[in-house]
């Protein structure tokens, strides 16, 4: 039986930043994954990498085709999605080497194979049974499937089967108006596919302020995305070819399409851990029950990323992952205090951080709100693309900045510098008062 002070399960972002972290710290630590292949988890293999790498080459359409009115010379003939599949998976393999290069590096050792708890201080992973000091539970989520779209890969897809196209849909409707359903309805648009969305909530991005909201549905109904609100799927009919959906929205709608995809959000991934053998605890959603330094009912169990009820992003898991180890390490009880941005790769980009309006009028919070629009910015005037806005919330008092949101061009980038405005409690002065290089979207902030 092997003996280890900390074993890690799933190496995704949460886990595998975890791992690192501890045996560089001296610690003697096991990372346990399924198979070499999970290495990077759903980040790396069907989420963050995946998705930004097909956005890019929608990036790069749009961009052709506007600049193409404009004096270049280009002939657009479409897409090869089967050359982009291909490109997507050696990006991916090279990404998984470069991180088992890393683990390898700092001492990790690797096992494949499925984790379950026998009790709180072993482990069984095929036939093996492993002792541990402490552990992080990494395992991430999966998708959420609706009863009534069952997901059979071909005519009713998962955001992992769009990776595994080998030819574009002429049409597509897809289940959800969060991220992962505004980045696809970006990248399918692009390329001339006839897309549907169909949204139970009144907005796309539900948690977001209606303002960016309503500049993103804007955005998409000018690009011809049919956008059904208050809408849900009623029936479903999969023949051969095509998809027959009824819609239950304002008007009952009846669609046909070629594909249907169901981004109706994620749930935690726990299953056949076994954490009940462990008294590990989990919430009605299935979340693992952790307190603010990230241990579970058990002090020395943590769990980390998706698999907890915090924002479901990779940067959040690696900074859970980073605080968790940490926390072993020392034995302290570090907690997060870092704001997280919320990023939405779609066209025009959404990203935004810290209190919100919407937040800040549900807890009955004054707040001043400042907006500065694109239209007068230069670069977002070259880039062709100057529809967007910042929106910054200020304490009324003193004016530090508590929040900020941004759809436009670059928003995921600009988006750090307000995070670290608003960690470091700046002022809308002193932030204003920096200088920008111009022309750049982010100098939009003297504006405010
Ligand atoms: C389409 C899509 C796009 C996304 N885009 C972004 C983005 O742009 N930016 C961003 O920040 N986030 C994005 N995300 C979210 C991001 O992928 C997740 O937040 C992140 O992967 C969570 O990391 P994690 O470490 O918690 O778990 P995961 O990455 O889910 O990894 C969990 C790992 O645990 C392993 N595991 C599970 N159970 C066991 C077990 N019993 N034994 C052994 N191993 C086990 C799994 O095999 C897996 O490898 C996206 C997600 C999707 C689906």
């Amino acid at each position: 039986m092997k003996q280890f002070q900390t074993v890690v399960i799933g190496a995704g972002p949460g886990g595998y930043e975890a791992a690192l972290e501890l045996a560089r710290a001296g610690v003697k630590t096991l990372l346990i994954d399924k198979s070499k292949e999970h290495i990077g988890g759903v980040c790396l293999n069907e989420g963050c990498v995946s998705t930004k790498n097909y956005l890019q080459y929608a990036e790069f359409a749009a961009k052709a085709s506007y600049f193409g009115s404009r004096g270049v010379e280009l002939e657009m003939k479409g897409l090869d999605i089967k050359a982009l599949a291909m490109h997507t998976i050696s990006l991916k393999d090279e990404l998984r080497t470069g991180v088992a290069w890393l683990l390898e590096q700092a001492g990790v050792e690797m096992l494949y194979g499925s984790a379950s708890f026998i009790d709180d201080h072993y482990l069984s992973v095929s036939d093996e049974t492993i002792e541990f000091d402490h552990c992080i539970i990494a395992t991430g989520s999966k998708a959420q499937e609706l009863s009534i779209l069952p997901i059979d890969g071909k005519h009713i897809i998962s955001s992992r089967e769009v990776f595994e196209l080998q030819a574009l849909p002429r049409s597509i409707v897809i289940v959800g108006g969060g991220l992962i359903g505004c980045e696809f309805a970006t990248f399918f648009s692009a390329f001339g596919v006839e897309v549907t969305m169909v949204v139970r909530g009144t907005q796309l991005l539900s948690s977001e302020d209606e303002d960016l909201s309503k500049a993103l549905l804007r955005a998409f109904k000018k690009r011809s995305i049919n956008i059904l609100l208050s809408a849900s799927v009623s029936e479903v009919q999969v023949e051969v070819e095509r998809v027959k959906l009824a819609i239950n929205a304002q008007n009952e709608e009846r669609i046909e399409c070629d594909l249907v995809l169901c981004a109706t959000g994620r749930i935690p991934y726990t299953d056949g851990l076994k954490l009940e053998n462990a008294g590990i605890k989990q919430s009605d959603k299935g979340f693992i029950e952790v307190n603010s330094a990230f241990q579970t009912t058990q002090g020395h169990i943590y769990a980390v990323g998706d698999c907890i009820d915090t924002f479901g992003y990779a940067h959040t898991a690696y900074t859970e992952g980073r605080i968790a180890s940490h926390n072993i390490i020392t034995g302290e009880a570090v907690t997060n205090t870092h704001i997280t941005p919320s990023t939405v790769f779609s066209d025009p980009q959404v990203a935004t951080c810290g209190l919100s309006e919407k937040e800040a009028k549900r807890l009955g919070l004054a707040i001043d709100v400042k907006k500065a629009y694109f239209k007068a910015n230069a670069k977002a005037k070259i880039l062709g693309d100057d529809a967007g806005f910042m929106k910054i919330i200020l304490s009324p008092q003193d004016e530090i900045v508590l929040g900020a949101s941004i759809v436009g061009a670059e928003a995921v980038e600009i988006i750090h510098l307000l995070s670290a405005a608003i960690e470091r409690k700046v002022t809308l002065k002193e932030l204003a008062g920096m200088i920008y290089a111009h022309p750049t979207i982010s100098e939009i902030i003297r504006n405010l």
